[in-house]
């Protein structure tokens, strides 16, 4: 497979230390409110790229951290904290805070068909790691005192921008950003390991350490974490275009400096999704959340499919002209895969012949929009309705669309797949002949053997009505 790395920045063969193991690092959220549509536009991509490892014959291990301790409201360490922003917000404390978008964030997954990765860790649960690790960079030189807090040394280091070419120029801008420099720092980009003291108010929750009562920066939870799950060396870590400066560029300093060696090769970076007015964010008016595309009865999947058709190194501009578009394609397409057919048997020449296809699209830096392509190209391919089911089946394995799952009408009722409903068309025609012939113990027969399949008829002045309910599926099935 073919990705494009951040680190190189040139499309690489991927490659990991293990032969056929995938150790997988992916920025998680800070969880000081709800998950906005861009957010989860990078969950997306990074959840495609894992079931696509999977996909292909490796075996992953995923992990994720939960930022619920140590974000400031700039990336660069000045600003109030996050979570204690969304406390005040809310009038609860940090911890409930945390719970409460926590639990939102794996629902909106959830609804998204994100899997959830294989370790998930709050910050607030490896104290003990931070500690280690920061006093292992004081020992070593990397660190040091000021101000009562503790600081990576910038200047230490031979090459800190590893992601970009920034002129000191260019970040005098960045960083400032209308907050106060830092006095503290010895060089501009030095961050904090561990605070103890902070102009904005404090933190609520505090911990002892070696430098005094304190918290975390932000930076070094990424490292930590993934070291305690994923060892010293990791193949792939992941996140939003955003965090490559400062965040992962900080992770990668203190990492490096800590261990002595390498500690992760390929860097996945996913651009962001903007609105017309530019980024989107939590603090800007327009903040678009899955809650609020359902209230508008968008099914969660159409954001996932026009997540899908776009490249993820490609800024993505929702409106909802674009998203209606979207939707209005994914109900086409999945009202065609409905119409297909169990009859055959699945013709292994074509199936290889079409997900050759499939995969090639993947690997060439996970090009999801060709992927979404494959689906359509087989609807259309010279083959029986089984192969092609069984070939949509397969791919979904990684598009996670839900493709073959029957969905509900526009009116909430779910559709019946052809099958059935000329099954069901058919006791409906005998129960009214029974009827029509006065047999109404067979008519009462029909209907109740109808409804203990989940099938309930409804007799209107226009006819013989039905209603399906989803949960009886498996049974009707057998
Ligand atoms: P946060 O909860 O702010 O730490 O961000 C969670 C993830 O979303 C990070 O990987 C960010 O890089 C990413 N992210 C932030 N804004 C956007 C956006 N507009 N589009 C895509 N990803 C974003
Ligand atoms: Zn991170």
């Amino acid at each position: 497979m073919i990705l494009y790395n951040s680190l190189t920045r040139t499309k690489d063969e991927f490659k990991t230390y293990e032969p056929g193991k995938v150790k997988m690092y992916t920025c998680g959220p800070t969880v000081y409110h709800f998950a906005h549509i861009g957010n989860l536009r990078t969950y997306i991509m990074e959840d495609v790229l894992e079931k696509y490892f999977r996909y292909s014959g490796y075996d992953v291990k995923r992990v994720m951290n939960i930022t619920d301790v140590g974000h400031l409201s700039s990336d660069a360490d000045t600003g109030e904290d996050k979570m204690l922003k969304g406390a005040k917000r809310e009038h609860k404390t940090v911890m409930e805070i945390a719970k409460y978008y926590t639990d939102a964030f794996f629902e909106d997954c959830k609804k998204l068909n994100i899997k959830i990765p294989d370790v998930i860790e709050p910050a607030t649960a490896c104290i003990d790691d931070f500690i280690k690790v920061i006093s292992g960079l004081i020992d070593k030189g990397y660190a040091y005192l000021a101000g009562g807090n503790v600081y990576f040394d910038t200047s230490k280091l031979k090459n800190y921008y590893i992601f970009n070419n920034f002129d000191e120029e260019n970040l005098e801008v960045g960083v400032r950003d209308g907050v106060e420099a830092d006095s503290n720092k010895k060089n501009k980009n030095d961050f904090v390991l561990w605070f103890t003291k902070s102009k904005f108010e404090d933190q609520a929750l505090k911990w002892d350490s070696p430098w005094g009562v304190g918290y975390p920066g932000w930076h070094i939870e990424c490292s930590c974490i993934s070291m305690k799950h994923l060892g010293d060396r990791i193949d792939i870590h992941c996140g939003g275009i955003d965090n490559a400066f400062p965040h992962h560029t900080n992770e990668v300093a203190q990492s490096q400096a800590y261990l002595g060696h390498e500690w992760c090769p390929q860097w996945f970076h996913v651009h962001h999704l903007n609105t017309n007015s530019g980024k989107m964010s939590k603090s800007k008016g327009e903040f678009l959340t899955v809650s609020l595309l359902e209230s508008k009865g968008y099914d969660p999947l159409a954001y996932r499919f026009f997540c899908l058709q776009s490249h993820y190194r490609k800024s993505l501009v929702f409106s909802y002209e674009n998203l209606d578009n979207a939707s209005g394609a994914f109900k086409k397409l999945i009202a065609k895969i409905a119409l297909l057919k169990n009859e055959g048997a699945v013709d292994t020449e074509k199936f290889a012949e079409y997900k050759t296809k499939f995969v090639e699209a993947l690997d060439n830096d996970l090009n999801t929009s060709l992927a979404v392509t494959a689906v359509y190209d087989v609807l259309k391919a010279d083959t029986n309705d089984v192969t092609k089911k069984a070939l949509i089946e397969d791919f979904d394995r990684v598009l996670s669309l839900d493709l073959t799952r029957p969905r509900k009408k526009e009116n909430d009722q779910p559709v019946a797949d052809v099958e059935l409903a000329s099954y069901i068309e058919e006791q409906i025609k005998l129960r009214a002949e029974a009827k029509k012939s006065k047999k109404y113990a067979e008519a009462d027969r029909i209907r109740s053997e109808l409804s203990e399949k989940g099938i309930t008829l409804i007799d209107t002045p226009q006819g013989t009505k039905y209603t399906l309910d989803l949960t009886y599926e498996k049974d009707r099935r057998n």
